[in-house]
């Protein structure tokens, strides 16, 4: 049924654990969309933003929405998490990010996809490449290509698998 989306999960205010276990069930609840597969929560530094370490995760939905509409969505569990943005990159309560929808590119001011710095990222690429080894990133390539260039960003598995 419909597109493969992964989304990236992240969080470093309060109780980041469970703001990403919240929104993993958020996301798991979607209509017009089914959870394919959850990675494990990784605990990560910062990158390009303040505060705590983050927790991060990414989840595979499929998915009937068009990639706005759940983009959308997407804000709308963010908003319910009590995300607020006092400054550009301050500590978020969740942050939400459509990385990839099937073989879909798009470049419009509201919405870029494949996310456009998703390959600069190991708090992307490693959960990403656990829940599936030879994703590839449209015109970009294999995800695992990158893994090499983010391997000075620290990052940890704290849950199963
Ligand atoms: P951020 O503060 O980093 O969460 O950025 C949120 C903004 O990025 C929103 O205004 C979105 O419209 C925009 N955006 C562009 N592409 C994406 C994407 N692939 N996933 C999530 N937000 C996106």
């Amino acid at each position: 049924m419909g597109k493969t989306a992964y989304i990236g999960i992240g969080s470093n205010l309060g109780d980041a654990v469970g703001e990403v276990k919240r929104a993993m069930e958020a996301l798991e609840a979607l209509p017009l969309s089914r959870l394919e597969a959850s990675s494990s929560l990784f605990r990560t530094a910062p990158v390009d933003a303040g505060g705590d370490d983050f927790i991060n995760a990414v989840v595979q939905l499929s998915s009937t929405y068009t990639a706005h509409e759940l983009l959308t969505r997407l804000q709308e569990i963010e908003a319910a998490a009590g995300r607020e943005r006092p400054y550009r990159n301050a500590p978020r309560t969740l942050d939400l990010d459509l990385l990839l929808y099937g073989d879909e590119c798009i470049d419009m001011p509201t919405l870029q996809v494949p996310h456009p710095r998703m390959t600069e990222r190991a708090f992307v690429l490693i959960p990403l490449l656990q829940l599936d080894p030879f994703v590839s990133i449209p015109g970009k390539g294999p995800a695992h290509e990158f893994v090499a260039r983010v391997s000075d960003q620290r990052i940890s598995k704290i849950s199963a698998p």
